[in-house]
């Protein structure tokens, strides 16, 4: 990559040699983890949904990263 990118969605990757790692995501609510969905997280515990976000479509698309 050339230059800096400042995308949100940084948050949820980070890459340690040379692989791409997923961080799991922690619902707002109770501060558990979140079931991972195709396009969506949820949290079982107290039901809050959140809709995958498209910045986050695009950058996968952009790097090519298998989920
Ligand atoms: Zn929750």
């Amino acid at each position: 990559m050339s230059g800096k990118k400042d995308l949100k969605i940084l948050k949820l990757y980070k890459v340690e040699d040379n692989k791409v790692v997923r961080l799991k995501k922690v619902c707002p609510k109770c501060g558990r983890f979140m079931a991972e969905h195709e396009d969506r997280y949820h949290c079982g515990y107290c039901g809050y949904t959140e809709f995958k976000q498209n910045i986050e479509k695009k950058y996968i698309k952009e790097i090519g990263i298998q989920i």
